[in-house]
C-alpha cells in the first residue's frame, strides 16, 4: 500500500524539529520512504492526498498511560479525590465488567483515540485479553499491561496470568501489541511482589508500568511504611535495574527521586488533566526536563479526565507548570508537542516512532488548519499547542492504514457501540 502526501505542512518533530511548508511525504506499507519539498514524481499505484496548502501533517499522538474501558465510567466518577474515587466508585464498578463490556468499552476508547489523532497507547487492564478484538477491529500500536494487585490473594495468579498473556500476545496484530507487566502501585502491593514483578519483567525484557506517588497521602505512607519514598522502594526492589520503567503520575517526587529517575533512565508518563480533576496537584515536570528525564504525556482513563485527548494535555502542560512555578518559559510548545509524539514514543520505548523521518513507523495524523485560530501562519507548532483542537483532525494512520477518515473511525460501527455501552451503563454499572 503506497500514500503520497503533497502540499502539506510537515511538522517532523525530527531531531531539528523542522516544520517543512508545502512539504510531501511518501508512505509504503507500514513505514515513511521519503519526507521533502517535492512529491515523488511516480504516482504509480499510490493513493495521493493533496493538502493544497492547507493541511498538516504531524506525527499519530504517543498516549503513554491509558485505561481503555474506563471510559465505561466517563461521568460516574466525578469531583472526588483520588483515593474514595478509587475505592468507593471505580474498583466497585470495575467488579461488575464483563468482557463483552471491557471489549466494547475499549472500542469506544480507540475510536475517540482514533479521532484526536493518537496512534499509540500504553494501558494498564484487568482483563486484557478481552481488548483484543478492540485492538482487531481498530488497530492503534498498543503496549498492554495487566493491572497487578500484590495484596490480594491470588496475587501469584494474577502475575502468572501476566506473563502467560505475554506469550500469548506479545507481537500480535503484525507486531502492533507489546505486552508489559502493570503492578498497579506500591500501596496496593507488597515489597517483594513488587521484587517479583521487577525480576520477572526483567527475565521477559518487558517495560514495567505503574502508577507512583500520584497522591501526597500515598507519598507520605509510603514513607511511613518503608522509610522510602515510591520511587526509593522500587529502586530497592529493581525497578530499575536492566529494567524499562514505566512510572506514571510522579506529581510528589522529591529531589532525589528525580535524580534517581534521571540516573536510571526510567520514564515518566505525565497526566495533567487527571492530577488536576483528582486534586493529586502538579508533577515537577521542569525539574524533571532540567534532568533529561524522559516523559510521555498522558490521559490517563476517561473516568478521571474525562476525555481521551492528547492535544488538551499539551495545552494544560505547557500551561498548568507556567502558571505554578510563575515562570513562563516552564514548558514551551515545542517541548509539549515532543512528549505528546516523539518523546512519549521514546519513553515508552518505541525507537522507530513519533518523527516523520524516512525509515519511521508510518503513524501519522492529518490536520486541517483552515480554520481561524492557525492564521497569521506564524508558528505551527505554537497554534497546534495553544490553539489547535483534536476535532482539526481529519484523518489517522497506524503502520500505513488509515485508522479513521472523514469523521468516522474504519471499520466500525459507532452507533453500535454507542448503544452497547448504554446498554451496560444501564443494565450492568448504574444499577
Ligand atoms: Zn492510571
Amino acid at each position: 500500500m503506497r500514500t503520497i502526501f503533497q502540499n502539506v505542512h510537515v511538522v517532523t518533530v525530527n531531531g531539528e524539529n523542522e516544520v517543512l511548508q508545502n512539504g510531501a511525504v511518501e508512505v509504503l506499507d507500514d513505514r515513511i520512504t521519503y519526507v521533502g519539498s517535492e512529491p515523488p514524481k511516480d504516482t504509480a499505484g499510490a493513493r495521493v492526498i493533496d493538502g493544497k496548502g492547507k493541511k498538516a501533517l504531524l506525527p499519530g499522538f504517543v498516549n503513554g498511560h491509558t485505561h481503555l474501558p474506563m471510559v465505561l465510567f466517563r461521568g460516574g466518577a466525578d469531583d472526588m479525590e483520588l483515593h474514595s474515587w478509587l475505592n468507593d466508585r471505580i474498583f466497585p464498578l470495575e467488579a461488575k465488567e464483563t468482557p463483552e463490556s471491557i471489549t466494547y468499552g475499549a472500542l469506544l476508547a480507540l475510536a475517540e483515540l482514533a479521532r484526536a489523532g493518537v496512534t499509540t497507547v500504553n494501558d494498564m487492564y484487568t482483563q486484557n485479553r478481552a481488548l483484543l478484538p478492540a485492538l482487531e477491529k481498530l488497530p492503534l500500536r498498543a503496549t498492554l499491561s495487566m493491572g497487578l494487585f500484590g495484596q490480594a490473594d491470588n496475587a501469584q495468579q494474577q502475575l502468572e496470568d501476566n506473563v502467560r498473556f505475554y506469550h500469548e500476545v506479545n507481537g500480535a496484530l503484525g507486531g502492533l501489541v507489546r505486552v508489559g507487566l502493570g503492578p498497579h502501585a506500591e500501596y496496593t502491593a507488597t515489597a517483594p511482589f513488587l521484587r517479583q514483578c521487577a525480576d520477572t519483567a526483567r527475565k521477559l525484557g518487558c517495560p514495567l508500568h505503574i502508577h507512583v506517588s500520584e497522591t501526597k497521602k500515598e507519598h507520605v505512607e509510603c514513607k511511613a511504611r518503608h522509610g522510602l519514598t515510591p520511587v526509593g522502594l522500587l529502586d530497592r526492589e529493581g525497578f530499575f535495574d536492566d529494567n524499562q520503567a514505566l512510572l506514571a503520575h510522579c506529581v510528589w517526587l522529591e529531589e532525589a527521586d528525580m535524580d534517581l529517575i534521571a540516573r536510571k533512565g526510567a520514564a515518566v508518563l505525565h497526566n495533567p488533566c487527571s492530577n488536576m480533576k483528582l486534586g493529586s496537584g502538579f508533577a515537577p515536570v521542569p525539574g524533571m526536563l532540567s534532568r533529561g528525564i524522559k516523559i510521555a504525556l498522558s490521559t490517563d482513563g476517561a473516568a478521571s479526565n474525562n476525555s481521551l485527548d492528547l492535544w488538551e494535555e499539551m495545552r494544560l502542560c505547557a500551561l498548568m507548570h507556567k502558571g505554578n512555578t510563575l515562570d513562563a518559559t516552564a514548558v514551551r510548545a515545542p517541548e509539549a508537542l515532543y512528549m505528546a509524539t516523539r518523546g512519549a514514543a521514546l519513553a515508552l520505548g518505541y525507537e522507530d516512532v513519533g518523527s516523520i523521518c524516512p525509515g519511521f513507523q508510518a503513524d501519522l495524523c492529518l490536520v486541517d488548519i483552515d480554520r481561524p485560530y492557525y492564521h497569521p501562519m506564524t508558528d505551527l507548532v505554537h497554534h497546534i499547542v495553544y490553539g489547535g483542537n483534536s476535532r482539526d483532525v481529519v484523518m489517522t494512520m497506524v503502520a500505513g492504514r488509515v485508522v479513521y477518515e472523514e469523521g468516522r473511525p474504519m471499520n466500525v460501527d459507532l452507533e453500535e457501540v454507542y448503544d452497547r455501552v448504554q446498554f451496560f451503563y444501564d443494565h450492568l454499572f448504574n444499577v
